[in-house]
């Protein structure tokens, strides 16, 4: 799925679960960013162009380590986080994509590394990584669910990129920027003139 249409789910996912105005800017950059996340193993993807900095060079990996490192040095991350970030790291950049980060293992290695260090970005977490795993469910291609067994899990529904990826982006963000409008003006949304039509 693209890049942009796991962002949009996430963000609209999110904007939808929690409505609280106050909490919602830090919960909708967790979640665009756990969105993004699993797609960290595929060198093209919106996520790696932006942490590689230079395309096809897997420079994002030693930032990333250096990043762990100093996460760890100021006390964000404990020793335990530390090593799970720089063992999921690992997984991403030299496994194949759609494997362990598409995976519970992964997915799992993943909030472990929250539950450790920052609790309070645990919900917009798992609903941004989440909603990825179940979104490339539908796609054709599947994920490995169960790595590090090999076998693709999917509902093959339509193509990475097609028409209807695209449309499903478009839908969320429409819902996306009717929940904010919703959440952040108070207004509530008329449901009931649709139910009456
Ligand atoms: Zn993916």
């Amino acid at each position: 799925m693209l890049g942009r249409t796991h962002l949009a789910i996430g963000l609209a996912t999110t904007a939808t679960v929690i409505t609280n105005p106050h909490a919602l800017p830090q919960a909708l950059i967790t979640a665009g960013i756990s969105s993004l996340l699993p797609d960290i193993d595929e060198e093209h993807s919106l996520i790696r162009r932006k942490i590689d900095i230079i395309p096809g060079l897997p420079l994002g990996f030693p930032l990333l380590l250096i990043a762990d490192y100093f996460l760890w040095h100021y006390k964000y991350f404990s020793l335990l986080a530390a090593i799970l970030f720089a063992v999921y790291i690992g997984f991403a950049y030299f496994t194949k994509h759609r494997g362990f980060t598409h995976s519970f293992a992964g997915f799992a290695t993943f909030i472990l590394i929250l539950v450790l260090s920052d609790k309070m970005l645990l919900i917009p977490a798992i609903i941004g990584y989440g909603m990825h795993l179940v979104a490339d469910l539908m796609t054709n291609a599947g994920i490995e669910l169960l790595y590090p067994y090999e076998r693709r899990f999917g509902f093959h529904l339509f193509n990475t990129g097609s028409i209807i990826d695209q449309s499903i982006g478009l839908i969320a963000t429409f819902i996306f920027f009717a929940m904010l409008y919703h959440n952040f003006t108070g207004m509530r949304i008329p449901f009931k003139t649709f139910t009456r039509l």
